[in-house]
């Protein structure tokens, strides 16, 4: 198959990573003879530095008329003046909402090689494979906002949340929720928060249309602290924005380390942005210890949801266990008796296991 992917690495490590990302994708469609082309644009701190905006007009074009979008990481201390008018970040909130990417699903599986790099007992990490699926493009993120400015010290940030934005990501979890375990934990703080009432309430008449899934809810603290204590009775965590945002830096730890773990954005139709959940990684940046699997496994996910490419994206995932199993790591899932390698050599690695 032919496909145009467009790749926005962004700052710091996601430049790092997203290389690999490519090797994949390259050696993927050698593997297995389709097209991919490949079109790199700015975005974040870099396309500041550039044009002056974060989401550069043509960085957007491209991402429209892509099949997929391999995204890095941005931000970095060069650009976190809290009081800049322009911020990396406005760029990245910009480019899911701009393409209708309402549904963030992120995967934290784990494996079974990487137990020992968990902070958590070997034994507590049995049996999980859960999703977090995160509404993307509403909520206290793109809320009507006022910075405290000048003599006036009062800041405000608003949560929106209407029912439809609620019943499309609700939709989105319980379909997906068929195809695996039929569970569905619904997170949110409905005892403070209207928003959370709403949610709740649209969640539970969505579920109405899916009998045969299980439907809980739970309130985001206590989720955060079950996260840890029994993370296998967990199937689809659905959540707003902020929370998932939240809740998957902390499941990270389950899978290792924030460099494990993918996620796809998608909308209504089959193209999607793709990228790992972590940052641009400023403390280590341009060391080159950088894990790029969280960037390989979103390229396994562009292959699967974008591209219809199952049994290629089953491949890289076996080509990652694989190279887990052959006791390759990077600095941050390191353990001893390892090989320890580096973000090119870690790619390479994949690749030839591929
Ligand atoms: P971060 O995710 O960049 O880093 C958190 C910690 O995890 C750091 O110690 C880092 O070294 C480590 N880490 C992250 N990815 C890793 C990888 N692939 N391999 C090994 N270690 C890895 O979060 P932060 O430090 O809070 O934020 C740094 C910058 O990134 C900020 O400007 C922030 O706004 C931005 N950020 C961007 C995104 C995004 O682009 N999607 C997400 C989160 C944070």
């Amino acid at each position: 198959m032919q496909a145009n992917i467009v790749t926005i690495p962004g700052d710091g490590i996601g430049v790092e990573v997203v290389a690999e990302g490519v090797k994949v994708l390259k050696a993927v469609a050698e593997k297995y003879g389709h097209m991919f082309t490949f079109e790199n644009y700015l975005i974040g701190g870099c396309a500041i530095d550039a044009t002056g905006e974060p989401l550069p007009a043509v960085t957007l074009d491209a991402c429209r008329q892509a099949d997929a979008v391999l995204m890095g990481a941005v931000g970095g201390p060069k650009w976190s003046d809290p009081s800049a008018k322009v911020r990396p970040e406005q760029g990245l909130l910009a480019i899911r909402k701009e393409l209708g990417l309402y549904a963030n699903l992120r995967p934290v599986q784990i494996f079974p090689q990487l137990r020992d790099a968990s902070p958590l007992r070997p034994e507590r990490l049995e049996g999980v494979d859960l999703v977090v699926v995160r509404e993307l493009t509403g909520g206290i993120y793109f809320g009507e906002r006022k910075e405290a400015t000048g003599e006036d010290l009062s800041a405000y940030d608003t949560m929106v949340y209407s029912a439809p934005e609620i019943e499309r990501i609700a939709r989105r979890a319980f379909e997906l929720a068929r195809l695996r375990r039929n569970k569905v934990t619904s997170v949110d703080k409905a005892n403070v928060l209207a928003c959370s009432r709403l949610w709740r309430k649209t969640v539970v008449k969505v579920a109405g249309d899916y009998p045969d899934v299980e439907l809980d809810h739970m309130l985001v603290d206590a989720a955060a602290m079950h996260l840890m204590r029994r993370p296998s009775d967990f199937d689809i965590i659905l959540t707003g924005n902020m929370f998932g945002d939240i809740l998957t830096d902390e499941a990270s730890q389950l899978a290792g380390s924030m460099g494990m773990l993918a996620s796809a954005s998608l909308g209504e139709g089959k193209a999607g942005l793709y990228e790992p959940i972590h940052g641009s990684a400023p403390d280590i940046t341009g060391m080159g210890i950088a894990n790029p699997l969280a960037t390989i496994l979103s390229v396994g996910l562009l292959l699967r949801y974008s591209l219809g490419l199952g049994e290629e994206a089953n491949a890289v995932e076996k080509a990652v266990a694989d190279t887990l199993e052959a006791g390759y790591r990077t600095k941050d899932i390191y353990t001893e008796g390892a090989k320890l390698v580096n973000t090119e050599e870690m790619g390479t690695v994949v690749v030839g296991k591929l």
